[in-house]
């Protein structure tokens, strides 16, 4: 591109542009088609050697031929090849039709040399027409002095615009066209920019704004996009330099400005419509997946449904005015609504709940009821004549507020199972609510409806669940809810078992008050301590403190085992257990005061005989209709003609007849061991555990019943410090800290050192461990047994595995009475421990434990602690002088 002034010839060969204007500095492509262009450019610049410029020249058309039908179809325009770029098309005047006195086209006054940068020429195939296609740059502005036609182009008398070296080169010293030239170069700069985030090409046009004068710039900018026919004619009549850089100044700004609010609008538009285009889609998924989930039926008839279910529902005529005002809500809310399912949901368990539905009571037979309770559950006599009279007080009373009976034991020993008998003596549907865990009074009370994904507390999910107003509800585990910070689940309960209170129960999310008194309230815990008084007051607790191996036995005979085969589909043809095996079962794969394991334990082998019994039956029936016995492998084997090999079973009776009546599968030791594994406790663990010096065997009581508890001392070297472990509470802490300093204070007396002087505890410190370090422990009992495995560990002596202990110590030796004491004695005999020893005020206690194990036991009874000593070792506890003590 030529920045120095061109030479101008004084006649120029004149093309016109129609409504189009060529700039100098732009570059266009164009096709001539029409006669008189082509002559021109073959004239002019195909046929002569040294290509001269000719004059581009915008014509406008007049009214007449605007219309169009003159246009020369044909003559187009491309994208140059130098980058810049002219859009739309360049035309030309089809027809001169002067000669007619008609002037159908207004030359303009000013137009652009340019020079042929390119050439090609075509014939159009069927009609030869010579065509061209020209590649012109614009090179200086011209005036037209006289124009004139010659032949069949028109040629111009032309005179030069642009200024000459010299003019531009003063010009440039002009400091407004030094100021308007910044202000150019950096509005084209931001254009630039803009441009550059849009389309990565235009670097080359960066480069223009750095090595081409400005004055050229502002053409070859203003040139490049598009705009109307009027303001490239004004720009190519700014031929003063000032007013053409303030024009040109002022187009590109606005085209800047126009494409950035194009891309607003585009942004925004774009925005608008994925988000609609999103929720369609949505829209058109929830519809596939419901025709998927035959789920399609119309939201109207679901909610005439629903407002057919809410008038049979039998509410009581406020509730169901609260019912029909909700409904008119519904009804009014689309099913996009954010409010609509909650509010579906809410009225749903309206018209779901049992306001009026009842179990028909039948006239109680009391021999009836005993017969059942008997059948169900082996031994428990008094739990039973207990529930036989609540239901005779029923019975006469019907609405009589009786306690709430609650039944208080280690888990597997029929709590549940007798709260659902007494459901089936009363005919009434039965709902089991665990409450174990319950630390939110909302799960009892339910969510408010304000808040989201709010649910009715558990007893009113409850109802709904069992579908009446009057069945027996199992408050389950009412011991292990506890209270924190999102209220106290107990009083909720409190209200709930409260005859005065529940007639009116208000459930938070339900939010109308529902009618619990004629709910028959049970409840069920492991330990009475944890409920909360209050509560406790309202029941009335009956123990079920677990069983001897015996009744164990017996229970299992009776009831588990007929009920496991059932489960199973077996029978006694199939699988018998014999009473032995029962036996080992319980002595070597369970340890607990229930029978939940050892049902467990029943089920794994009924499992295991199940499989054997399936294969046999298949198999039987395989040879009784004379098939042979193929499976997919000797298929395989025969498909690839190989021998087969049959094996022979032998069968020692008549097929048929096995069939039938198929040999029961007895088990055996070597079955439970296959099945169970290997025993898992035996007789010798005591002996084993306190093979060594410093272990002693306590008993505890906790949430499973009793439990055998070791307590592990050792001695090491250290400055006199006491270190506990095994999760203990504050209590049994104090108790490991009173039975040191009891034993230090005896030292002499209990022959552990010589003088009474003499610091047992001199450079060493003692460490004391409760095993299963997992499980938190607390209580006073652990007071003897602590003592004993002291003494033991500083006389070094091993105390008896035989002999187990509990009995809280306080600071004078005095042994006092604890609780639980018939489960801690069951607990010893469960692990095989013969002797045990009691503070001496706990003998009323063992009244309650049954007499076989009793008269299988040696128990003492001590009031000191130096008795507890003188049981526990072999040989009796070495005091040194007995009268002293
Ligand atoms: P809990 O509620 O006390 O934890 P379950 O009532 O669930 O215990 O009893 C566990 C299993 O033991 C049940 O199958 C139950 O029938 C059975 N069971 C418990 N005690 C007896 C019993 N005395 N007679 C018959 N089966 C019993």
């Amino acid at each position: 591109m030529a920045d120095s002034p061109v030479e101008l010839p004084s006649r120029l060969a004149i093309l016109p542009f129609r409504n189009k204007v060529l700039l100098p500095g732009a570059i266009v492509r164009i096709r001539c088609t029409n006669p008189s262009s082509v002559k021109l450019v073959e004239q002019e610049l195909w046929q002569k050697e040294e290509k001269g410029l000719i004059g581009v020249l915008p014509v406008r058309d007049s009214e007449a031929t605007a219309v169009g039908s003159l246009l020369s179809p044909g003559v187009g325009s491309d994208s140059g090849e130098g980058g810049s770029k002219v859009g739309g098309s360049a035309g030309e005047s089809s027809r001169q039709d002067t000669k007619n006195g008609k002037e159908p086209i207004h030359w303009h006054s000013k137009g652009v040399a340019a020079r042929a940068l390119h050439l090609s020429r075509g014939v159009e195939k069927p009609s030869g027409r010579v065509t061209y296609i020209v590649v012109l740059e614009g090179l200086c502005r011209f005036n037209v002095q006289e124009l004139s036609a010659r032949g069949p182009y028109h040629v111009a008398r032309v005179s030069r615009l642009d200024m000459t070296k010299t003019e531009l080169e003063q010009a440039e010293q002009d400091p407004d066209l030094i100021a308007l030239s910044r202000q150019f170069k950096a509005t084209a700069m931001e254009l630039i920019s803009v441009l550059e985030q849009k389309q990565k090409t235009v670097g080359r046009t960066k480069v223009l704004l750095d090595t081409v004068p400005v004055y050229r710039l502002a053409d070859i900018f203003v040139a490049s996009f598009e705009m109307s026919f009027e303001e490239q004619l004004s720009m190519l009549d700014s031929v003063d330099l000032k007013v053409r850089l303030s024009k040109a100044t002022e187009l590109v700004d606005r085209h800047l400005q126009s494409i950035l609010v194009a891309e607003k609008i585009t942004q925004k538009v774009e925005g608008q419509l994925s988000k609609s285009q999103k929720e369609f889609l949505l829209r058109q998924q929830m519809r596939a997946i419901k025709e998927e989930l035959g789920d399609n039926d119309d939201d109207e008839d679901d909610v005439a449904a629903l407002e057919r279910k809410i008038q049979n529902a039998g509410m009581p005529a406020n509730i169901w005015k609260h019912a029909q005002r909700e409904m008119r809500r519904l009804r009014k809310m689309q099913p996009q609504q954010p409010g609509y399912s909650s509010s579906r949901a809410y009225l749903e368990l309206l018209a779901d709940l049992p306001w009026q539905k009842v179990s028909e009571e039948r006239e109680l037979d009391l021999r009836a009821a005993k017969e059942s309770l008997d059948q169900d559950h082996y031994g428990l006599t008094k739990v039973k004549q207990r529930i036989i009279e609540y239901l005779a007080v029923r019975k006469l009373k019907p609405d009589a507020r009786g306690p709430v009976l609650c039944f208080v034991g280690p888990p597997g020993v029929g709590k549940t199972s007798l709260a659902s008998s007494i459901a089936k003596a009363l005919n009434r549907k039965f709902i089991r609510i665990s409450l174990g865990g319950v630390k939110d009074e909302a799960d009892i009370r339910g969510h408010r409806r304000t808040y989201i994904g709010s649910m009715p507390g558990r007893l009113i999910d409850g109802l709904k669940r069992v579908s009446v107003s009057n069945p027996v509800m199992l408050l389950d585990e009412i011991d292990k809810t506890g209270s924190d910070v999102r209220g106290d689940p107990a009083s909720a309960l409190l209200e709930v078992l409260d005859p005065e209170q529940n007639k009116a129960f208000n459930d938070h999310y339900l939010n109308v008050p529902f009618d619990l008194s004629k709910v028959i309230f049970v409840a069920t815990a492991n330990r009475m301590q944890p409920i909360p008084p209050p509560l406790l007051d309202r029941m009335e607790v009956i123990e079920l403190p677990g069983y001897t191996p015996e009744e164990k036995l017996k229970i299992a005979m009776k009831h588990l085992i007929p009920r496991v085969l059932e489960q199973h589909g077996l029978s006694m043809t199939n699988l018998q257990i014999p009473e032995a095996m029962v036996k080992l079962i319980i002595e070597r794969y369970t340890r607990e005061a229930g029978v939940r394991n050892l049902e467990r334990n029943l089920a794994a082998l009924a499992r295991a005989a199940a499989v054997k019994v399936a294969e046999q039956v298949k198999t039987l029936r395989l040879g009784k209709e004379m098939q042979p016995i193929t499976t997919t492998l000797l298929d395989s084997r025969l498909a690839d003609g190989g021998e087969v090999e049959m094996e022979v079973i032998p069968m020692e009776h008549d097929i048929s007849n096995t069939y039938e009546n198929p040999s029961p599968m007895i088990v055996d030791e070597a079955m439970l061991e296959k099945v169970l594994g290997p025993p898992r406790f035996d007789d010798r663990e005591a002996a084993d555990r306190v093979a060594s010096p410093g272990v002693s065997v306590g008993l505890v009581w906790t949430s499973v019943g009793g439990e055998v508890q070791f307590v592990e001392a050792a001695a090491m070297v250290g400055k006199g410090d006491l270190h506990l472990t095994g999760q203990l509470g504050d209590v049994i802490k104090e108790s490991a800290q009173l039975a040191l300093t009891w034993v230090r204070a005896r030292a002499a007396d209990l022959n552990l050192s010589p003088t009474s002087d003499i610091n047992l505890l001199e450079s060493r410190d003692i460490h004391i461990h409760f095993p299963a370090g997992a499980v938190p422990k607390d209580g006073p009992s652990a007071g003897v047994t602590l003592v004993t495995a002291l003494v033991s560990l500083f006389s070094n002596r091993k105390v008896r595995a035989d002999t187990a202990m509990t009995g809280e110590m306080t600071l004078r030796g005095l042994v006092l009475p604890v609780g639980g004491v018939k489960d801690k004695v069951l607990a010893a005999h469960r692990y095989g421990i013969k002797r045990v020893i009691l503070p001496e005020r706990n003998l009323k206690d063992l009244s309650e434990v049954p007499s076989p194990i009793l008269s299988g036991m040696e128990i003492l009874l001590v009031k000191r602690i130096e008795e507890v000593l003188d049981h526990a070792f072999e040989g009796g506890c070495p005091l040194r002088s007995r009268s002293k003590l």
